[in-house]
Order: C-alpha cells, then sequence, then structure tokens
C-alpha cells in the first residue's frame, strides 16, 4: 500500500518539524512548504493526499491558499489556526476546509484528525454517475435516488442537498452555504429555509431506515456522515 502524502505549510519551523516527525511515524509521507504562495501550483502539479494549513502565512494567506483550490479542486484540507474565536469568522468565509485545528495542538491530536478527514474522503466512491456512501446511491444524471435497491421520491432541493451533502461527508456547511449550493445562487436572509428541507430529508432517509446521518452542529449548520 503507498504511503499517503501529506504537505504541511507552515512558516514556523519549529511547528513544521513536529507535524513532520508526529506524521512520519505513523506512517505518511510528509512534505513542508514554509509559504503560502506557490502551494496552488504545486497542488496542480503534483496533488498531496491531505493540506495541513496555517491560516498566517507569507506570501498568500490560507485563506486565499484555501479558496483557490477549492475553485478545482477537492483535496480534503485541514486549517491551522492560532485563536478558537477564528474558527467562526472562516466557517463563514466558506473556504471548503474539511477540518478547523487551534493552536497550541497536540501532535497526537493532528494525526488523529488527519486519519479522520482522509478517512471520511474515502467513504463516498463513484461509479460512473454514481456516488455512493453506505446504502445510499444518488445518480446525478438521472437525478435517482436508492437506499439498497429502492428507489426513494425527493424534491428537487432535496435532492440538491443529498447530493452535496454525500460529496463531502464529514465537512461542516453552514446553511448560507447550503443554500447556495443547492439553489445556485445567494439566498440571503432567508437561510432558515434550509431546515425545513433538511428536516424532510432526514424523515425521508429514516423511513428507508436511515438514521442519524445529518447531523446539526450547534451555531453552524449541517455535516453529513455516511449511514452503515
Ligand atoms: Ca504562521
Amino acid at each position: 500500500m503507498k504511503n499517503e502524502r501529506i504537505l504541511v505549510v507552515e512558516d514556523e519551523p519549529k511547528i513544521a518539524e513536529l507535524h513532520r516527525d508526529y506524521l512520519d511515524k505513523s506512517g505518511f509521507q510528509v512534505r513542508i512548504l514554509n509559504r503560502g504562495d506557490g502551494v496552488v501550483d504545486l497542488m496542480r502539479q503534483d496533488p498531496a493526499d491531505l493540506i495541513l494549513l496555517d491560516l498566517m502565512l507569507p506570501g498568500q494567506s490560507g485563506i486565499d491558499v484555501c479558496r483557490e483550490l477549492r475553485s478545482f479542486s477537492n483535496i480534503p484540507i485541514i486549517m491551522i489556526t492560532a485563536k478558537t474565536e477564528e474558527i467562526d469568522r472562516l466557517l463563514g468565509l466558506e473556504l471548503g476546509a474539511d477540518d478547523y485545528i487551534c493552536k497550541p495542538f497536540s501532535p497526537r491530536e493532528v494525526v488523529a484528525r488527519v486519519k479522520a478527514v482522509l478517512r471520511r474522503s474515502r467513504l463516498t466512491t463513484t461509479d460512473g454517475p454514481w456516488l455512493k456512501g453506505g446504502p445510499i446511491r444518488l445518480n446525478s444524471e438521472t437525478r435517482e435516488v436508492l437506499i439498497e435497491q429502492n428507489p426513494i421520491n425527493l424534491t428537487p432541493n432535496e435532492f440538491g442537498l443529498l447530493e452535496v451533502l454525500l460529496k463531502r461527508p464529514g465537512r461542516v456547511y453552514s446553511r448560507d452555504e447550503l443554500l447556495t449550493l443547492v439553489q445556485g445562487y445567494d439566498y440571503a436572509g432567508y437561510d432558515r429555509t434550509i431546515d425545513t428541507h433538511i428536516k424532510n430529508l432526514r424523515k425521508k432517509l429514516q423511513t428507508y431506515g436511515v438514521e442519524a446521518s445529518i447531523n446539526s452542529v450547534y451555531g453552524v449548520g449541517y455535516r453529513f456522515q455516511i449511514p452503515s
């Protein structure tokens, strides 16, 4: 089995070395960049399996790097920030990071989060136009959804939601972000309507024995866990 490759983007050499030591011991292949500029070019040419991305970086900020990466890539990204309060702001910016870690962190925790994000990113598989997660299969072309082999009827909004969530299990989405992704435009002011769609989608999934797959994240929004 090939070792998974982690790109660490961190300008403080001591912290970068700490990441390297622990990730290396856990069997990952680690590469370090100490500036933000250059990350996007490198990932276009030679993508890693996951990026640990510091927020404050010379050259280009972690925020800009994350945003630019997301314009062409689904690579798992864990953002590292110095302040817990920053996380709310970062989520508000809808950067599309998969997880957030606060400094000071324990290196063991970083390894655990890296493993968790990689595990989640492997859970959804594709088979032509079909997205598969646990018992759920969704076809983006024919707009069919099957649970086990049973077809399930969803409204266009429910289908859009499930499609977005199924593509990135574990990732936390704000209500605004879900509305924009599902409806394709900014729907400012009405973000609670997403709660109704979520409620109905949950109910339908439950009818087919899929429990607790869409979880509320207090004060933020929702995240999807692949059901077993
Ligand atoms: Ca820094």
